[in-house]
């Protein structure tokens, strides 16, 4: 096999930026398996450059002329940016691959701007794409492997690409790590629910926890395992046996069903400074949560005590939460999440409106069946820019209504001032306000409220959210190009729209015929998932 010049591209970000967020924050976020990628194609004898776009750099001139292969790692939100730098790439006479959440969530839409659409990927997968290089257009080929790889190459082989990353970041610097795939929890709207857990090679976590603590005085390390701790004795015996107490700091996203006070207590011992559970809704999931039947306020005094039983031993809680869905109907869903951030006032809220990601979880077969899904543009599916579920018991403005009050309940500055008080320790006081006062907190004030005004002003806008058209509505396709600068120009032609059914039309039709090779499908999509 020729000797290929190959760059891997991992979008952080869904457009170039150059926000403080982004310059403290974006290099933090890089995804693991585009590292895993450059290091196989590494393996295989390959020139590869790897680039995590934080949305600073300027990637025609990072990356060398003459690309043979290009692949690009993306989460949904980042699809017009990937089909715009595709494209850009083809032009320029290079094959493009994409990879990760969005093409597992919308292969049908990504087939039409990449050569290559992977599902799971293994080191075969590469290797396979890596010896036919070739154009596959109009429609790309779809290859994925039976399963989620067993192992992957830890922190040490990864290194020569995680460092020059990290060294972009100015403050703290986040070294990417994980321990497992899949998850044993069921809940619906997660792609990680129908994977099976599978615990990665302890002895490889062991050995990456050891050589972080030769590098670094006291290492940050982020668990990628979309929910950390479910074999927690083995966690804990691995990492007390490589590390000495309290040396490296820890993030991890983990249910609350895991989280009981002995284990809370072990966490605090072994350095874990910030956990993020998922709560949710308060009328479903109790078996994640640990409320079993609990609901309604009774379930609002359980997760604010354990919460609260929490932050006695970890400094950093964030508390996750989905508005919009089925279970809620009126006020009080909102009412008790603000009771319950009186009660646990030291929890920062992430909220994200439900949304559903194409192929993600079999839940969205119903939503496309009950034509509920609304084709918004990709760019905007980040769980906060737009819910693309029309909601079961709410009309809009009566929902966003309930978004706009939460939100400002929760980002008051009367919030802010007890949250601060709440919080133990300085980093997460501060790192509170300021995610408060930037565009999480008050920026999604902002957006919601100018939206929910939209609601009632903007007809065009209005009759897309009510499916009496799908014509984009102007506000979106300006802020699109926008978003994307010079790089709009490079969007291909109908990019913007996708099919918001294209998920129940594969199933149907692998009903009806078997795919041909080399075509594979899977359900199996992994996605923005919320612990
Ligand atoms: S949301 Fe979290 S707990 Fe639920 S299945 Fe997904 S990873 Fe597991």
């Amino acid at each position: 096999m020729r000797k290929l010049r190959i760059a891997v591209i991992d979008l952080v970000t869904k457009a170039p930026t150059r926000t403080l967020y982004a310059r403290v924050m974006h290099a933090n976020l890089a995804s693991i398996m585009p590292q895993v990628i450059a290091h196989w194609c590494e393996e295989e004898g390959h020139d590869v450059k790897l680039v995590c776009f934080t949305g600073l750099e300027n990637l025609v001139e990072e990356l060398p002329d003459n690309l043979d292969l290009v692949f690009i790692g993306a989460f949904t939100q980042a699809a017009q940016l990937a089909y715009a730098l595709s494209n850009q790439f083809r032009q320029n006479g290079a094959i493009t691959v994409i990879g990760g959440p969005h093409a597992r969530c919308y292969p049908e839409d990504a087939q039409k701007y990449f050569d290559y659409v992977l599902g799971f990927t293994d080191k075969k997968v590469i290797r396979d794409v890596l010896q036919d290089c070739s154009r596959h257009r109009p429609l790309g080929v779809r290859l994925e492997a039976k399963q989620q790889p067993t192992s992957l190459p830890g922190v040490r082989e990864r290194w020569k690409f995680i460092e020059p990353t990290l060294r972009k970041s100015p403050f703290f610097k986040i070294v990417p790590m994980l321990g497992s795939m899949g998850c044993p929890y069921t809940c619906s709207f997660c792609i990680d629910a129908a994977v099976p857990y599978q615990p990665l090679d302890f002895e490889v976590m062991k050995d990456d926890l050891r050589f972080l603590l030769k590098i670094y005085k006291r290492p940050v390390v982020g668990w990628h395992d979309p929910n950390f701790g479910v074999r927690f004795d083995d966690y804990m015996d691995a990492i007390e046996d490589a590390v000495p107490p309290d040396h490296i700091d820890f993030i991890a996203e983990s249910s609350l069903s895991l989280l009981s006070e002995a284990n809370v207590k072990r966490l605090r011992r072994n350095g874990f400074k910030a956990l993020l559970p998922g709560i949710e809704s308060w009328y479903d999931l109790g078996n994640k949560s640990k409320t079993g039947k609990a609901q309604g306020m009774d379930k609002v005094r359980q997760v604010s005590e354990h919460i609260n039983m929490i932050m006695r031993y970890v400094p950093y809680v964030q508390a996750n939460f989905v508005l919009g869905l089925d279970t809620d109907e009126g006020p009080e869903p909102f009412e008790l999440t603000k009771r319950f951030l009186d009660m646990s006032p030291g929890a920062f809220p992430a909220f994200s409106l439900l949304s559903a990601f194409g192929q993600a979880a079999e839940l969205n077969l119903g939503y496309q069946r009950d034509n509920r899904v609304l084709p918004f543009p990709f760019h905007f599916l980040n769980n906060n820019h737009a819910m693309n579920v029309r909601p079961k018991n709410y009309s809009w403005p009566e929902l966003y209504d309930g978004i706009v009050s939460l939100s400002r309940h929760a980002f008051s500055w009367r919030a802010i001032g007890k949250r601060f008080r709440a919080t133990g320790e300085t980093i997460p006081r501060w790192l509170n306000v300021v995610r408060a006062v930037s565009s999480e907190g008050f920026g999604r004030i902002k957006y919601h409220t100018a939206m929910r005004q939209r609601l009632d002003h903007d007809r065009p806008l209005r009759r897309f959210f009510e499916q009496e058209t799908i014509e984009i509505p102007q506000f979106y396709i300006d802020r699109i190009q926008q978003d994307l600068g010079p790089l709009w120009q490079w969007l291909p032609a109908g990019a913007l729209q996708h099919d918001p059914h294209a998920y129940l039309k594969s199933e149907s039709a692998s009903v009806r015929a078997p795919m041909s090779a080399p075509v594979k499908v899977s359900r199996r999509v992994e996605v923005e998932q919320l612990v």
